[in-house]
């Protein structure tokens, strides 16, 4: 894999590898499974070295002279077949990861159960993985790694292994793989793979690509298909069915009839996931720019209740209402900010998400504390608490939603000295992101608004000047007054009085 940015979503995609994809059964006894492939020459593909990582194509050649098999494998082919540049380069190779690590100095291993070799290059990462053969261990079960506030991994999280940790396979008394690296060839290999589209391979060594599974005509017809039996595939592992509403979204595929058929009956499959698990998989729905069309297919596949069930049964009860256009309205700017390679934060995805559920937690108050910092408190609590059983946040993310909720009365109502520090505040710029979009929706005032807009363009002798005239108001709050805000401010009342929820 190779992660080229520093953003916040880079960095954590490169994250989710801990949680290792299960390998697909091997064919059952009978049943007959792709044992040869067919070889697709360079003529008759269209992937061109030129759009191929550079550290990739370094790792590749370089097995490749030592006299492994080398292929770049899963979604880098699939996005290079269909002319988009791909998140992430992985290599598969008959090398063992300790025959990959003494190739490469700037290679480590990783991961217990499931061993990889990281060959780094700066910032970037190609993932080097060994052939599996068969079964692999259940997903998501190793801990999901910390991040730091930058969204950075810790460095131990990396895991990295002794030379002489044993290859081996482990199974604890209930058959629970707890440590699978019993390697095989590319033609077993190939079961570990989800959808046939994400199980072609480019061998280095002549261009070619290798299809077991008919993907390439899939990727041609832009056909998303299990590989082998779909409902067999879900219940292996049920986040491929997050996978394929991601790859529809993301990809614009249709999703094969007999693959998308058994998702209504065993979604709620999804609950047995690892929190830790789903939190990732989140990310990857909603952080990598094309998030609205995420939400559309969860809405749309009956995942969004499974997924996120207060936020699914918030936007199914109050469809259309402002909370949920508010939602669509900051995923399209989120989408927006990934394509032009600006920073993204989970932070402010929770924050958008869950408008409606902390809304209603609101309303369950009585409606003269709705505005109190308090009730705002706990209102975000308990909806970040209802989802944490199925996405569980970490901290800092919901540390930060906290903030981004607990800033906007005083956003509302600045106040003196106080609005230059509220300025200072890490989460000001969310939480005045989150002030803008409710103004759009009708739940703030847009004056208040453009007062902090000023604020923000201006120098600190206007910015103190601006805050004394705000002190010098009759109630020491000027922001609306000084824009006819007494009449706003009652109106701005008014709002609140459908409700912070607004739905
Ligand atoms: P993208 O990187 O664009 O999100 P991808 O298909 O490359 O898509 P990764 O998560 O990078 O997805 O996984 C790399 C490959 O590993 C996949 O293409 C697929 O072959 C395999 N894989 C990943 N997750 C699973 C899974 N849950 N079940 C089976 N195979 C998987
Ligand atoms: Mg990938």
């Amino acid at each position: 894999m190779c992660s080229r940015k520093a953003r916040y979503y880079m960095p954590h995609a490169r994250l989710l590898k801990q949680n290792r994809p299960p390998l697909n059964l091997p064919p059952a006894a009978g049943e007959a499974g792709p044992r040869l492939a067919r070889v697709i020459s360079r003529d008759g593909h269209p992937i061109s070295r030129s759009r191929i990582s550079p550290d990739a194509l370094r790792v590749l050649y370089r097995l490749k002279e030592a006299g492994y098999q080398a292929f770049l494998v899963g979604g880098c082919v699939r996005d290079l077949m269909i002319g988009i540049e791909p998140k992430d380069f992985d290599v598969a190779t008959d090398a063992l990861p300790e025959e990959v690590r003494r190739l490469f100095r700037n290679c480590r291993l990783v991961g217990r159960r499931f061993r990889l070799a990281h060959v780094f290059f700066g910032q970037d990462i190609i993932e080097v993985a060994t052939f599996r053969a068969s079964a692999a261990p259940p997903p998501g079960d190793e801990p999901a790694p910390d991040i730091d506030d930058d969204g950075e991994a810790f460095e131990e999280a990396q895991e990295p292994l002794e030379s002489d940790a044993p290859i081996d396979r482990m199974v604890d008394e209930h058959g629970r793989i707890l440590r699978d690296n019993v390697y095989g060839s590319i033609d077993e290999d190939v079961w570990r793979r989800d959808f046939t589209a994400n199980s072609l391979y480019y061998n280095i060594a002549d261009f070619s690509v290798w299809d077991y599974c008919g993907g390439f005509e899939d990727v041609q017809a832009r056909r998303l298909r299990l590989i082998g039996d779909p409902e067999t595939r879900y219940r292996e592992d049920p986040v491929r069915m997050l996978r394929a509403a991601r790859f529809e979204a993301k990809l614009g595929f249709d999703i094969d009839a007999a693959t998308a058929e058994p998702i209504a009956a065993l979604s709620g499959l999804l609950a047995g996931v690892p929190p830790a698990r789903l939190f990732d998989e989140t990310l990857k729905l909603f952080l990598t720019g094309h998030g609205v069309r995420s939400y559309e297919v969860l809405r749309a596949r009956g995942l969004l209740e499974v997924l996120l069930p207060n936020v699914g049964a918030f936007v199914r009860r109050h469809p259309g209402s402002a909370p949920e256009r508010l939602l669509l309205r900051g995923l399209a700017n989120t989408d927006e900010r990934v394509r032009a390679d600006r920073p993204v934060t989970p932070t402010y995805l929770f924050a958008l998400l869950l408008y409606g559920p902390i809304g209603l937690e609101i309303e369950k108050m009585p409606r003269e504390r709705w505005s109190d910092v308090g009730s705002i408190l706990d209102a975000v609590e308990a909806a970040v608490r209802d989802l944490y059983g199925r996405v569980s946040i970490p901290r800092r993310f919901s540390l930060g939603v906290r903030d981004m909720f607990a800033l906007q009365p005083r956003l509302e109502a600045p106040r003196g000295k106080r609005a230059l520090r509220t300025l200072e505040h890490p989460r000001f710029r969310a939480a005045f992101d989150l002030l803008q979009l409710r103004a759009e929706f009708n739940m703030a005032d847009p004056a208040i608004v453009d007062w902090w807009q000023r604020l923000q363009q201006s120098d600190p002798q206007q910015r103190a000047s601006m805050s004394d005239a705000l002190a010098r108001e009759p109630g020491g709050e000027g922001a609306g007054g000084r824009n006819g805000g007494g009449r706003r401010r009652r109106r701005r009342g008014g709002r609140r009085s459908r409700g912070p929820g607004g739905a």
